[in-house]
This record gives structure tokens, C-alpha cells and sequence, in this order.
């Protein structure tokens, strides 16, 4: 029994389908002379098929998902084409007499002391692309890589080192049952995929990959980050019975999607979901979300290779609004910088990139871009037809008084222009999200320039007790449920209730039934989760009455330490919902 990062609920029973670091055990073996031709052609078909799967991918997910999340494998085919990279690949089987796996695993090599030297963070992180058509590539010439998951039987349980882009966005479209990585951690890729699909993950588990092999039966237990490769019959047995319970629950809840959302003594509560793009506004819809609490709208960006400019912008958000539950939208507007840069804003590297210049302080700094990207989201509160969708606009990391006064400004000058080109401008309600400590001290001035507050306690909660939310090595500090935390969130909460300004908490604590008990006793109605966590939430409310969540609430408040509120709040889920037992998790 292995243990990792519990990073998304649930248990399964599957088997193993391996994606290996690229080059587990290549073949070393020098070439004969007379077989280098023969090696080529090898390595042609290999290309050919590697174009044809990305032209293939590249149409699936432009139809299916969208043409900004297509994008990727467009660069990965200019990748494939670039005749330098061809160049490489053929002097080391002709000049080296190499196999051709190993003529790529050097000139990944080579890839990878070019790409680690680049200053620019975004370059260097596009080796990540460069691997990933590597991967394809001998994923062609290999046959244990090429292996297809179609003809592993039953439900696969996918185990990587991590998951690459163009995996997760493949994968998307095929039963995966389980997630396993070897690293990252609550946020990484593989982290989100798992959670928004709800397919039970764990990350963080060093050298899974050497113990585990193609088809081999192992267990995930997401809730409590256990992994078990090839358990005995009797352990298999009592987890394919943890299983069963999980699926049945996940049916169960499923089929409240159309049950009021109200606490068991009829208050009700607002679940609404966080999106990235198209696809999860309609997961958000058949899961019976209220509307979109949190559109992050860096995505967007992230997969486009050159800026979105008005129209683009506006003919997205308009497919988003679209599709999304009473055409309710939040629009976060861009939040990049710390680890997400794109190359046309221009990035220099920082000692401290989350601390430093990233979100709404880098939107500062490109005023056209920022303008340009609020004018949409205006524009976007009128449908096509002409009727009017619930728009609202939010802004991230706001610090200070000034910051807000100064995006409010802004709004307003951008509705005054739109105006004055004779467009219908409709009100944009105007929100902050606190996620920085000092707005939470200054929460009570912040109020009178905003309409409302969206708590962002992934940021708050790394911000709050200096703790990197990526970083697993701290991961015991970045805790949720510490008193400080709590403590603060209780605060931030009063103080809007007395401002009356609405309030939501849109991280991913509102998606964890022990986190979300407390958040009841402290008066907040309204949360934006994953769309998959929707149903379960619904669930604890329907189990829960007020006077029981500020019981709960108080009871917490007098613990002193992070892992007395967790005892505490495992006992009092079970007491509350016992049914969600295998869903709750710290
Ligand atoms: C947050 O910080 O809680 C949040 C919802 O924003 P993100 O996770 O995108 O930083
Ligand atoms: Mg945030």
C-alpha cells in the first residue's frame, strides 16, 4: 500500500494502463549499416502516423470541445513539421547508427539543456509540448507505449509521472475510471481533470511507476490517498465493496440534480460552478448549478497563441453565457502571472512569482489589453438575439482601496464609450475577490466601492499561512479548516452580511462537505464549486439544518489546532450524513 495526495473523492478498482516517462528502457543497440534505411523509413511511418493522430485530435476536440482548447495540438504539429527537429532526429540515426527511440530520447535531451537555459518561463515550459510529441512519436515506434487502453478490459486506472496537456484533454473523451501520479499535487493538472470529472485521484506518489505495469489491478481510494497495486483477494473484496457504495452514491446524487437546493429545515443555498471553458459550463448544467459562480478566463488566453482581441473575445464569453445555467456568469477577468505567464504580455523571471507581479496588478500594466478585455465582458451581457443575460464582472488579488476605485473607473469609462458608439450597455454588477490577507483586514472600505465579494480561499488560505498551494512539502500549512483561516473567513462573512453586500466563496474548499457545514454556521448561502461536487453539496444541505451548522461552527471555533477541527468534523459528517462518509475527506 502505497499512500500520496488524496486530491479527488471516491474509490475505484481497475486496471492499470501506464504512461511511462518517455524513455523507461530504450533500446541502446547500434545500428548494422545496411538496416540505418530501413531505420529511417521506420521513423517516416512513425511520423506519419503521429501527424495523422494529430489532425485527427486536432478536428475531435475543435468539434467537440472547442477551437481554443484545439489549439494545442495545432503547436504540437508545428512541433512534428519543424524541419530542424526532423533534421535532429535523422543525423542521430544516420551519423550515431542509433535506433530511432533513442535517436529522440537524445534529441529530447538536447531539447531540454536548450529549453532549461531560456530565461523566459513560458518558453521553458513549452518543453512540456516538445515531450509530448516526443512521447507520440515512440508511442509509434514502441510497442509497449503504443499499447491502446481499448484493449486493457475493464476500467482503467490511468498511472503517469504526470499528465501532459494533450493527454488530458484526449482523455477526456474516454472512460477513465482512476487517476495515480507520480508527482504534483491539490492544483496540478491532473488534480483538476480528476476532480472536475469526478474520477478519483491520487497525486504525490514517488516511483508508483516501477511497481506498476500494464493491466496489473490497483486501488485508488481518493478520499484517502491510498494506492494498492495487485491487493489480496480479500482487500480486493472489500474495496470493489467501497466501490459499489461509491458509484451507487454518485448515481443517488445524481439524481437530486433537480431537487431544491435548501437545507434540511428549508433555507436556501446558492450552488454555482467554476468553469474554465465551454465544455464544463455544460457539465455545470447537468448538474444542476444555479449559474457560474467563477469563469476564469485565463484559459482562454492560455490556449490562444496570440491575444484574443474584442470580437474573439466576445463571441467566446457569448458561447459560454450560452450554455451556461440561467445564462448566469460570473467573468473573472485575467488572473495570470505566478505560474501561469503567456509570452505576448511579456514576463521577466521573479524571485517570488506568486508574491510579485501577477494578476489584476499585471491587467494594471497593460491598460489597451485590460480594456479590451472588460469592453467584452460588457458587450457580453447582451445576447445576440437581444436579450439580456446576468453578466457580472469580478476582479482578482485586489489588495487595496485604490485598486478597486481604479477598475471601477475603468468599467465606468468603458460603459461611457459603449455608450457613446450607441451600444445598449446593460449594468455589470462589479465584485472583488478577496484573496489576499490585507483585503480581508480592510474588508469594511473595500464594501462601499463593490457590489458584491467572492471569497477566494485558494489564494486566501496560501496567502494566510505563507504556504505555496502547489507545493506538496507544505502542503500540512495550506490547511482550509486551520483556526486562523476559519477565523478570518467568519470575519469576512460578518462584515458583508452587516455592508449587506452579497458574498460567495468560490475555492475549492466549497466543494468539501466538512468546509462547507462551517461556512453554513457562518451565514454564507452562497458557494461556486467544480461542477462535479454540486450533486454531493446539494446532498449535505438537504441533511442539514441551521441551528445545526452554527452548533457545528461553534464546537470548531473552540479547537486550537488544524487536526483537532479535521477529528472534529469527520465525526460530525457522519453523525450529520452518514451516507457521504466515503466522500468526506480532510
Ligand atoms: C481562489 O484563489 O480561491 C480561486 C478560486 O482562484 P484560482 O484558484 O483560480 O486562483
Ligand atoms: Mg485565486
Amino acid at each position: 500500500m502505497r499512500k500520496g495526495i488524496a486530491v479527488s473523492p471516491g474509490v475505484v478498482v481497475g486496471k492499470a494502463y501506464c504512461i511511462h516517462d518517455i524513455f523507461v528502457n530504450p533500446k541502446t543497440r547500434r545500428l548494422a549499416e545496411d538496416s540505418i534505411f530501413a531505420e529511417l523509413r521506420r521513423y517516416e511511418i512513425a511520423r506519419e502516423r503521429t501527424a495523422a493522430d494529430l489532425h485527427a485530435l486536432h478536428q475531435k476536440v475543435a468539434s467537440q470541445v472547442g477551437a481554443e482548447q484545439a489549439a494545442v495540438f495545432h503547436a504540437h504539429e508545428t512541433i512534428l513539421h519543424d524541419p530542424a527537429f526532423t533534421a535532429k532526429v535523422r543525423a542521430r540515426i544516420v551519423d550515431h547508427h542509433e535506433a530511432a527511440p533513442a535517436a529522440l530520447e537524445h534529441v529530447l535531451a538536447e531539447y531540454t539543456a536548450l529549453f532549461t537555459r531560456m530565461e523566459d518561463e513560458y518558453l521553458r515550459e513549452r518543453l512540456v509540448d516538445v515531450r509530448d510529441v516526443i512521447i507520440r512519436l515512440s508511442g509509434h515506434l514502441s510497442p509497449v507505449l503504443s499499447q491502446d487502453p481499448e484493449t486493457i478490459s475493464g476500467p482503467i486506472v490511468l498511472v503517469a509521472s504526470e499528465l501532459l496537456p494533450s493527454q488530458v484533454v484526449a482523455l477526456g473523451q474516454r472512460e477513465v475510471a482512476g487517476i495515480v501520479t507520480q508527482s504534483g499535487g491539490q492544483t496540478s493538472h491532473a488534480a483538476i481533470l480528476a476532480r472536475s470529472r469526478g474520477i478519483p485521484a491520487v497525486s504525490g506518489v514517488p516511483g508508483i511507476l516501477r511497481t506498476v505495469k500494464n493491466g496489473d489491478t490497483v486501488v485508488v481510494d481518493g478520499s484517502s490517498g491510498h494506492v494498492i497495486v495487485n491487493p489480496d483477494s480479500e482487500t480486493e473484496s472489500a474495496y470493489r465493496k467501497l466501490q459499489r457504495e461509491f458509484v451507487h452514491l454518485k448515481d443517488v446524487l445524481a439524481e437530486n440534480r433537480d431537487l431544491p437546493a435548501v437545507t434540511a429545515d428549508g433555507v436556501p443555498i446558492e450552488l454555482l460552478a467554476n468553469i474554465n471553458n465551454v465544455e464544463d459550463a455544460r457539465a455545470a448544467a447537468a448538474m444542476g448549478a444555479a449559474g457560474i459562480g467563477l469563469f476564469r478566463t485565463e484559459y482562454l488566453f492560455l490556449t490562444h497563441s496570440s491575444v484574443p482581441d474584442e470580437e474573439e473575445q466576445l463571441a467566446a464569453y457569448r458561447a459560454i453565457i450560452e450554455a451556461s445555467p440561467h445564462n448566469r456568469v460570473c467573468i473573472r477577468t485575467l488572473d495570470l502571472g505566478g505560474d501561469k505567464t503567456i509570452p505576448y504580455l511579456g514576463h521577466d523571471r521573479e524571485a517570488n512569482p506568486f508574491m510579485g507581479w501577477r494578476s489584476i496588478r499585471l491587467s494594471f500594466e497593460h491598460p489597451q489589453f485590460f480594456t479590451t478585455q472588460i469592453r467584452a465582458i460588457v458587450r457580453s451581457a447582451r445576447n445576440t438575439d437581444g436579450s439580456q443575460a446576468d453578466v457580472r464582472i469580478m476582479f482578482p488579488m485586489i489588495t487595496t482601496l485604490e485598486e478597486i476605485r481604479r477598475v471601477r473607473a475603468m468599467v465606468h469609462r468603458v460603459r461611457r464609450a459603449l455608450s457613446a458608439e450607441r451600444e445598449v450597455v446593460d449594468s455589470v454588477p462589479i465584485g472583488l475577490m478577496l484573496e489576499v490577507p490585507a483585503a480581508a483586514v480592510s474588508i469594511e472600505s473595500l464594501l462601499d466601492v463593490v457590489d458584491f465579494v467572492s471569497i477566494g480561499s485558494n489564494d486566501l488560505v496560501q496567502y494566510l499561512m505563507a504556504a505555496d498551494r502547489d507545493n506538496p512539502k507544505v502542503s500540512h500549512l495550506c490547511q482550509p479548516l486551520s483556526p486562523p483561516v476559519l477565523k478570518v473567513l467568519a470575519s469576512v462573512i460578518a462584515a458583508c452580511h452587516r455592508a449587506r453586500k452579497p458574498v460567495t466563496l468560490c475555492g475549492e474548499m466549497a466543494g468539501h462537505p466538512r468546509a462547507f457545514v462551517l461556512l453554513i454556521g457562518m451565514g454564507l448561502r452562497s458557494f461556486s464549486m467544480s461542477p462535479a461536487f454540486i450533486p454531493l453539496i446539494k446532498d449535505v444541505a438537504r441533511h442539514l439544518t441551521i441551528p445545526d451548522a452554527e452548533d457545528v461552527l461553534a464546537g470548531a471555533l473552540r479547537l486550537k489546532t488544524t487536526s483537532a477541527v479535521n477529528r472534529f468534523m469527520a465525526d460530525q459528517i457522519s453523525r450529520l450524513a452518514p451516507n457521504l462518509r466515503i466522500l468526506d475527506s480532510a
